[in-house]
């Protein structure tokens, strides 16, 4: 049974429960009223009509007497006819002492008469009552009877109830059936059938609502009648008290199952609505009809849906966005080698997946940790908030690279010391450590794969234990939104992306490593000739874009093949080797060396010209020279070893790498041919063919005094507008005499440099 069909019955219950006992009340009160006064009705009828028929009888006695008193027979007749005249009784009846009929008044009833006087009156029909009195002669002798008679008949009965006001019937008892009876037809049967139960003074109810009483026979009283009323109740009352119940009822069940509805309707759309959000409907709300319980048990869910609801909508959004992340990272990690890009995107995802407000990258290099990418660090350094060394030029004047901590110190540098994950809040009193200002943090080491893993069961510094390795690096997080510490999930989580980190890490370390070894010669460890031709299309583009001049050496050395003959081809290995290396020290950190093959060399020299050129040639030359190569070995041989170069210039002697790299080969064979051990100055090309003008010509010097492409030519086509820039040096006259000042006009060497010119040193 549902809730509305409950609360219905009891809504019915509670107002038709009154009402049907208010009517049965009504009702039994009423027929209590209505049989009281029926029944005081009848008794008064009942005496009513014992008076009527003692007065009758009385009447009848009064008649026979005074025939009786007649002692002539003769005269007893006339005197009948005159009682029956005078109306005083409808018959007189004279007999013998035998019961013989003497004499009879015409027209007098059929029998049986009732005698008024029977004690114990029998049944049988009644035609008449009437009154015997005895014929006396003056003896006292039993002469016979004289009986006065008036007919039981309808009108009799008539009278009678018209006496009483009631409606009276004459029983046949004989037949079991009624004689008179001014009842209606219709209801003779119910009247009778009541009466036969109304024993005594005892008052009968028909169905139809009639009472009936029975009077007599009884001494005094010889007929038996039956007296009934009908209920003094209008009819219909009875119906219109149903009538009532049944309207009331109606109503009640009508107003029950609109309560019911009113009542339940909320409920019912509460109930809809829990099943909608059962089913993942999140917009399901219902409306707010009232400020009660109900009203406010749907606030209150709708409140819960819409926050639930956007509970979901904010996980679906974060869920996406991790997504996203993950795709970037994947992507990223699957598609380059550039470190900083991967530790950027690895930082930003991991920033993204734990919610904290900031966060940095840091590599181990020399025992410091150093920034490599940071986010949202801000106004988190110490005092002025600016990072501590943004004035330091190391540190480029990113917040990353101002992040420098040694290993060991603060919570980045414990965690990459002892290799140990960290989380926690900081310590506002504790020493600054370079670190920025957080409130939370939780930062995790990585290192090569595997690294850390290995020694993890080890305790570091037990003696005989494994060496404490230092990790690659930290990841970092600070200030997890919400201003909660971070959690075990969320170091489960920076792990994960530790882990990437430290294969990214790797994966470029062993890249650059596999990338260096294919563009470098394993005996001298220079540039080999792939990257020469790659290096060389660089730098002539760059000397183009910038307007500067790019100077070429091509380098021999000189008799060489004599080098392998007389000591064998080890020995002219570790000559090769013993040249690159003074090579090196020769020149500029921003110089590239390179082996072009068998013993010769190519030294790119940027932002160098002819005159720069000449001085890095020369002093070369007398390093090869100055110093004949030692050779390790039982023998102890040294070898005196001498080198020819060939200088060619951009753009003062081609438009293009190959070309430049052709002049200069073009002076070389100049060189040799004019001894060796010497350089030589390519020829200037045929000036200016105009569309090979790939750099436009500088107005004036800059301010850093570094020559520019094009800048001392103005337009003509004299090699000696060269010259003029070489200064003394004498282009044609192979090494000058003089020797020629280490830093000349072309600022192009000042000694020797940590320097890009070769991998790997
Ligand atoms: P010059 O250049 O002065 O004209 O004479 P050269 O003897 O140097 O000339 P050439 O180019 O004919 O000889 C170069 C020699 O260098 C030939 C080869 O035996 C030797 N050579 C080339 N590559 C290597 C190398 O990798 N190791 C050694 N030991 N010798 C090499
Ligand atoms: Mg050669
Ligand atoms: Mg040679």
């Amino acid at each position: 049974m549902t809730l509305r069909g409950r609360l219905t019955a009891a809504f019915l219950a509670v107002a038709l429960g009154p009402v049907l006992l208010g009517a049965l009340f009504v009702g039994s009160t009423m027929a209590a009223v209505d049989r009281t006064r029926s029944t005081e009705r009848l008794g008064l009828a009942a005496a009513s009509v014992r008076t009527s028929v003692d007065a009758l009888c009385q009447q009848l006695r009064a008649a026979a007497d005074s025939v009786a008193l007649v002692a002539d027979p003769a005269g007893r007749v006339g005197a009948a006819g005159q009682v029956v005249s005078r109306g005083l009784a409808a018959a007189v009846l004279v007999t013998d002492v035998a019961g013989g009929v003497l004499y009879t008044t015409p027209g007098a009833p059929v029998g049986p008469w009732r005698d008024c006087s029977a004690a114990d009156p029998a049944g049988g029909p009644v035609h008449a009552l009437t009154a015997r009195v005895g014929l006396r002669d003056r003896a006292g002798a039993d002469l016979g009877a004289v009986a006065a008679a008036q007919p039981v008949d309808p009108g009799f009965v008539a009278r009678l109830a018209a006496v009483t006001g009631v409606a009276v019937t004459l029983l046949d008892d004989a037949a079991g059936g009624v004689a008179h009876t001014t009842e209606a037809p219709g209801v003779r049967d119910a009247v009778l059938a009541a009466a036969r139960k109304a024993t005594g003074d005892r008052v009968a109810g028909t169905l139809d609502g009639r009472y009936v009483r029975r009077v007599g026979p009884s001494p005094g009283q010889p007929l038996p009648l039956v007296l009934s009323v009908p209920s003094e109740q209008p009819p219909g009352r009875y119906a219109a008290l149903v009538g009532a119940v049944v309207l009331a009822g109606l109503l009640a069940v009508a107003v029950a199952w609109r309560l019911a509805r009113v009542t339940t309707r909320p409920l019912v759309e509460l109930a809809g609505a829990v099943d909608r959000v059962a089913h993942g409907d999140l917009g399901a709300r219902v409306p707010v009809r009232s400020r009660d319980e109900i009203g406010r048990l749907a606030a209150a869910f709708n409140r819960m849906t819409r926050e639930t609801g956007s509970y979901v909508q904010a996980l679906t959004s974060s869920r996406d966005q991790l997504r996203g992340h993950l795709a970037v990272l994947g992507d990223t990690l699957a598609s380059t080698h550039d470190l900083q890009r991967i530790l950027r995107v690895i930082l930003h995802s991991a920033i993204a997946a734990t919610g904290a407000r900031a966060g940095a990258v840091l590599l181990v290099d020399g025992g410091v940790l150093v920034g490599r990418c940071a986010e949202g660090l801000d106004g988190r350094w110490p005092a002025d908030g600016a990072p501590p060394d943004a004035a330091d030029p190391a540190c480029a004047g990113t917040d990353a690279a101002a992040l420098r901590v040694p290993v060991g110190r603060g919570v980045v540098g414990a965690v990459a010391a002892t290799g140990e994950p960290c989380r926690g809040r900081a310590d506002p009193a504790a020493e600054p450590t370079g670190e920025p200002r957080c409130e939370t943090y939780v930062a995790v080491p990585f290192a090569t794969p595997g690294g850390l893993a290995d020694r993890a069961g080890a305790e570091p510094g037990r003696p005989g234990g494994p060496e404490p390795a230092v990790a690659l690096g930290v990841l970092v997080l600070y200030d997890r939104l919400g201003g909660d510490e971070f959690d075990d999930d969320d170091l489960a989580t920076l792990r994960t992306f530790a882990r990437h980190a430290a294969v990214a890490v790797d994966n470029v370390r062993v890249h650059e490593e596999a990338q260096r070894l294919s563009l470098t010669d394993p005996l001298t460890g220079l540039w080999n000739y792939r990257y020469l031709r790659e290096s060389i299309r660089r730098e002539v583009e760059r000397a183009s874009r910038f307007g500067r001049m790019l100077s070429v050496l091509a380098l021999d050395l000189d008799r060489f093949k004599t080098v392998n003959d007389t000591w064998g081809h080890a020995a002219g290995d570790a000559v090769l080797a013993e040249f690159a290396r003074r090579l090196r020290n020769e020149i500029r950190e921003v110089d590239l060396a390179f082996r072009q093959g068998g013993e010769e060399f190519v030294v790119l020299l940027p932002e160098t010209d002819a005159r720069g050129a000449t001085i890095v040639a020369e002093r070369l030359g007398a390093a090869v020279r100055d110093a004949p190569v030692a050779l390790d070995g039982p023998g102890g041989v040294t070898i005196g070893m001498t080198v020819s170069v060939g200088i060619a210039v951009y753009p003062d002697h081609a438009t293009t790498g190959q070309q430049v790299l052709d002049a200069a080969d073009d002076a070389l064979y100049a060189a040799k041919a004019a001894g060796r051990d010497t350089w030589r100055l390519a020829e200037a090309r045929p000036w200016p063919p105009v569309e090979e003008i790939a750099v436009p010509a500088a107005a004036v010097s800059p301010p850093d005094g570094l020559p520019r492409a094009g800048a001392a030519i103005d337009g003509r086509d004299s090699p000696l507008r060269v010259t003029a820039v070489l200064g003394p040096v004498d282009v044609e006259a192979g090494w000058p005499d003089a020797p020629v000042a280490r830093s000349g006009p072309g600022g192009a060497s000042s000694g020797p440099h940590p320097s890009r010119h070769a991998p790997g040193r």
